[in-house]
């Protein structure tokens, strides 16, 4: 159904509440628009030619968000294409988290040591201009068959230190229900798996597909864990409040991941609402992500300085539960990292010098003789889920491995060493 089917006030249509109406009367044409935004013909244009690169598709619920009349409404920012896509970044990447070279079977990436990330399809129900998998989703060419999922899942059967299986996309919610209850059957069954998660931006764009089946279904394979994508506090409506309502009454805890996103949310004071809104549903805030280096989406990047300011304004001003964990996702792979504001001013080995978000400078005395002795009876150690080999910096405080150093590859000083030592040697 095209656009001059809607009535003007679109929220009267009898379809409005079902999701599948939702996904079927999605706008991907600039001419659909124009109930949502006033666009003058240059901003036609740049929208025709950003999305000729960048596929536009948005659900009418989420366009009915959009302030008209605000050029810069953050709903509108976060949907509508900009020619500012197509701008070359100096540090743009296709695939700056190295998903691909950490995937051993297509569709799946393990990345970290007890848990995966399974792509379950490349769709989504509305296509964010600041996806950092721009260049795969909505690609009809790099779809996802039932084949990469199962050969996926294959792998995780042969990883038992898989315990974390994290189902993400695209948006697994665009699923229908019988094809999402197979994959995490599926995964229900490995033995080993402990904890399901599903990555999703549903509740945000098409609150309508959270339904009381789906949360019926999706409570059958508890434990699963839901991690949404809220950005911006006019992204709470009457709607969403609900969404979040039902599944978190299926007893799924629910996670937000945000994207910290030039003029859209990079304000301490915006965050702050924000975080307030999603722990009012049940929503622990959980990570707060710098904006990667994704082709198109140079526009959107801020400072890491501004996400340091928004961490200093919620640490200790607020519930500690509403604080998410501020991470850079490290271009080259290098994974999440989580970046604080300085607390720790100074330490001897008898004193550490902190300060509290108030600026107030305390002392803390560190014990005498706290040497760790194993307590007798514990022996958590023995599982061997639990215990791991050191890697990196752990290796440093190993005693069994007395490593007194990490040197990078290609370390220019350790090579003139070893020629030396090699000519010494006469070799
Ligand atoms: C983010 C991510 C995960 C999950 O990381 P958590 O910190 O456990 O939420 C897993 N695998 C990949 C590849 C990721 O990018
Ligand atoms: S929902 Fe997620 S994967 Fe889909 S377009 Fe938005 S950011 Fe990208």
């Amino acid at each position: 159904m095209s656009a001059q089917f809607l009535s003007v006030n679109a929220k009267k249509h009898e379809g409005w509440l079902d999701w599948r109406w939702q996904l079927r009367n999605r706008i991907q044409s600039v001419d659909e628009l124009y109930e949502y935004v006033n666009l003058t013909a240059d901003e036609k244009q740049n929208i025709h030619m950003a999305s000729d690169v960048f596929p536009m598709a948005i659900t009418p619920y989420y366009a009915s968000l959009i302030n008209k009349a605000d050029p810069q409404c953050p709903i509108r920012l976060q949907c509508i294409p900009d020619y500012r896509e197509l701008i070359e970044g100096q540090s743009d990447m296709d695939d700056p988290l190295n998903e691909d070279s950490d995937s051993p079977v297509p569709g799946l990436t393990h990345r970290y040591p007890d848990r995966v990330l399974l792509l379950v399809t490349n769709e989504c129900s509305m296509y964010c201009r600041h996806c950092t998998r721009k260049r795969k989703v909505g690609d009809n060419n790099t779809s996802i068959m039932d084949r990469d999922i199962n050969q996926g899942i294959d792998y995780i059967k042969k990883h038992p230190e898989i315990r974390d299986v994290l189902l993400s996309g695209g948006d697994p919610l665009i699923l229908p229900n019988a094809c999402l209850e197979r994959i995490l059957r599926k995964v229900r069954e490995i033995p080993h798996v402990q904890v399901i998660r599903i990555g999703t931006r549903v509740p945000v764009v098409m609150p309508q597909r959270i339904t009381p089946e789906l949360a019926r279904m999706i409570k059958r394979y508890h434990p699963v864990w839901i991690n949404t994508h809220f950005n911006h506090p006019r992204e709470f409506t009457p709607d969403s409040i609900r969404a979040l309502a039902r599944l978190a009454d299926a007893g799924i805890p629910l996670g937000n991941q945000t994207v910290l996103l030039r003029g859209i949310n990079d304000c301490p004071m915006i965050i702050k609402k924000l975080v307030h809104l999603l722990v009012k549903s049940r929503v622990r805030p959980y990570y707060l992500y710098q904006c990667d280096l994704s082709r198109g989406i140079e526009h959107f990047r801020t400072p890491v300085a501004k996400g340091i300011e928004i961490m200093e304004s919620l640490i200790g001003h607020t519930s500690g539960f509403c604080v998410p964990t501020y991470v850079v996702d490290a271009p080259g792979g290098g994974g999440k990292i989580p970046v604080l504001p300085n607390y720790q001013l100074s330490m001897t080995n008898t004193k550490t010098v902190l300060r509290n978000y108030e600026g107030v400078i305390c002392v803390y005395d560190e014990p005498k003789n706290a040497d760790f002795v194993c307590p007798p009876a514990c022996a958590i150690c023995k599982d061997h889920n639990i215990r791991h080999e050191s890697v990196g910096l752990e290796e440093l405080f190993d005693p069994q491995k007395q490593v007194i150093s990490l040197v990078p590859e290609g370390n220019l000083r350790k090579a003139r060493y070893t020629v030396r030592e090699s000519k010494a040697h006469g070799y």
